[in-house]
């Protein structure tokens, strides 16, 4: 590493990039005011060229300087880190986490690159966190909070669980989303048994109020209405099996009856697995060019969280004892997750039931690559916090299983860089690298345009004005893992996810 020492001034290293920088004032040359990515490819997200020796200056929290290196001079009192050989990546981004611990999941997040998540149940200690997280004294990703999950009922959830809100019928599904709103959130979450008086009624009142609605779309409620409604994303795939059968009609109703008791996930679980299987299994490729058409045309975004899926669709062959990753969740996180697989997910599956789960996920990745040839934009999300997915290595799984998918590996980084920024409104300040931007960045030790696989070769990151190199990096990961240790084993760790996992 090297200081600037250039006479010539951020400025002119801007405009020699052709970009306008706006630093006022070079510092004394002791007075460190940013850092500088030199020699470095940046990735361009959005044309999905390499951009080879570049130059990236940092000061405070933005990007100032983006150029060809022989053409940015670096200002005084900024440090230079020499990185030929790296790839710089746009901060990626979660958009279905629930977070648990703030001193393993947040770390996590940053340590993997992941410089913003959404969470998709919030309580209100995520609120005080996310203080903490902007005052500087906690360290963690940017945070998108919404509303707590708002559900039927019947509900898949016990009365009791503290986390969710149920309502029934016009007024309180109205109740609801005023109340959300008093409580600071920035979207409504909608959750499965919702129905379709109360769904209109939050999609109504939520518009009134400025907020976006999205989540899983309820059960006895067409998907395509739901999209008429304006819900914004679609979580998980059931119910676009569902829109996409040429049953759908039949296969609605019979989930809008489904028998299953209040508060108990694994019998709405398992009572939903054959209709699940009969729609993949019905799908009709006019219905679903129809559906995906407007899911384009209202842009509604699907957010597929293949890493979830990956889990429910294996859990019979998985073996969580074996994941190296246990090493960075406290006991009381894995004994919970262990306990979600078992109940939840596990609990009355027959060798029948294994493999029929198994060949779903062949299909789903079917399905994502179909609505992304039909133009449905794609979103990263991996629904970290239920059963045996690890904050922010998960989100390098899941770019992996778009791949897959048919995605390809630009289309991939986009669903977790420029696509998430557009959807949250915040294109102006993060998405890509670009002066002015947040200099929420990640640097990779080799191309993910290449091969995906090359997100998990990270090298470092940089956020909020501060840059985690290899070291720095390490020992976070270094730190969550002590923290997981020492953590008492009756701490509440997890944030027990509505989704799929369940209080007990
Ligand atoms: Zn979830």
């Amino acid at each position: 590493m090297t200081r600037g020492i250039s006479r010539r001034s951020a400025l002119s290293g801007g405009i020699a990039a052709g970009v306008a920088v706006a630093v006022a004032k070079p510092a004394a040359a002791d007075v460190e005011i940013g850092y500088a990515f030199r020699h470095v490819t940046v990735v361009d997200v959005i044309s999905g060229r390499l951009r080879p020796d570049m130059t990236v200056v940092v000061i405070g929290d933005r990007i100032v300087a983006v150029g060809r290196s022989q053409d940015i001079r670096v200002p005084p009192g900024v440090l230079i880190h020499d990185l030929p050989g790296k790839f710089l990546l746009p901060g990626l981004c979660d958009l279905h986490v629930h977070t648990g611990a703030d001193v393993i999941d947040l770390p996590l997040h940053v340590a993997n690159g992941v410089t913003t998540i959404r969470d998709m149940s919030t309580e209100p200690r995520h609120f005080e966190m996310r203080r903490r997280v902007e005052a500087g004294t906690l360290l963690g990703p940017r945070w998108v909070l919404g509303s707590r999950i708002i559900d039927g009922i019947p509900s898949l959830w016990d009365p009791n669980f503290a986390n969710i809100v149920k309502v029934s019928g016009d007024a309180d599904a109205r109740a609801a989303v005023r109340q959300a709103k008093s409580e600071g959130a920035e979207f409504i979450k909608v959750y499965t048994r919702v129905s379709p008086v109360s769904l209109n009624a939050i999609a109504d009142e939520s518009r009134k109020l400025g907020l976006p609605f999205l989540g899983h779309c309820p059960d006895s409620v067409p998907i395509e209405t739901a999209v008429d409604l304006g819900q914004r994303s679609f979580e998980h795939l059931f119910w676009t099996f569902y829109g996409t059968s040429r049953k759908e009609a039949e296969l609605v109703e019979r989930l809008r009856d489904l028998d299953f008791r209040d508060g108990d996930y694994n019998s709405w679980f398992t009572a939903m697995h054959p209709i699940e299987w009969e729609a993949a299994h019905t799908h009709s490729p006019v219905k679903a060019r129809t559906l995906f058409a407007k899911f384009a045309a209202r842009g509604a975004r699907q957010v597929p969280t293949l890493a979830l899926h990956n889990v429910l669709d294996h859990a019979s062959a998985y073996r969580p004892e074996n994941d190296p990753l246990r090493k960075y969740l406290p006991k009381s996180a894995l004994d919970l997750n262990d306990f979600v697989l078992r109940e939840f997910y596990l609990k009355g599956r027959t060798p029948q039931t294994d493999a029929e789960w198994a060949a779903l996920w062949e299909l789903r990745l079917g399905l994502v690559g179909e609505m992304h040839r039909a133009g449905v934009q794609i979103l990263a999300g991996t629904d970290v916090g239920t059963g045996e997915i690890y904050p922010g290595f998960a989100l390098h799984e899941e770019l992996q299983h778009l791949v897959t998918a048919g995605l390809s590996p630009l289309a991939a980084l986009q669903s977790a860089t420029i696509e998430p920024a557009k959807f949250l409104g915040t294109e102006r300040d993060s998405g890509s690298i670009a002066p002015g931007k947040l200099a929420d960045l990640v640097l990779l030790d080799a191309d993910p345009l290449a091969d995906i696989a090359n997100t998990r070769k990270l090298h470092s990151v940089s956020l909020r004005g501060k840059y985690y190199d290899p070291a720095a990096r390490q020992k976070l990961l270094d730190d969550v893992e002590k923290a997981a240790a020492t953590m008492p084993a009756d701490a509440v760790t997890v944030s027990l996810c509505p989704c799929h996992a369940g209080a007990h």
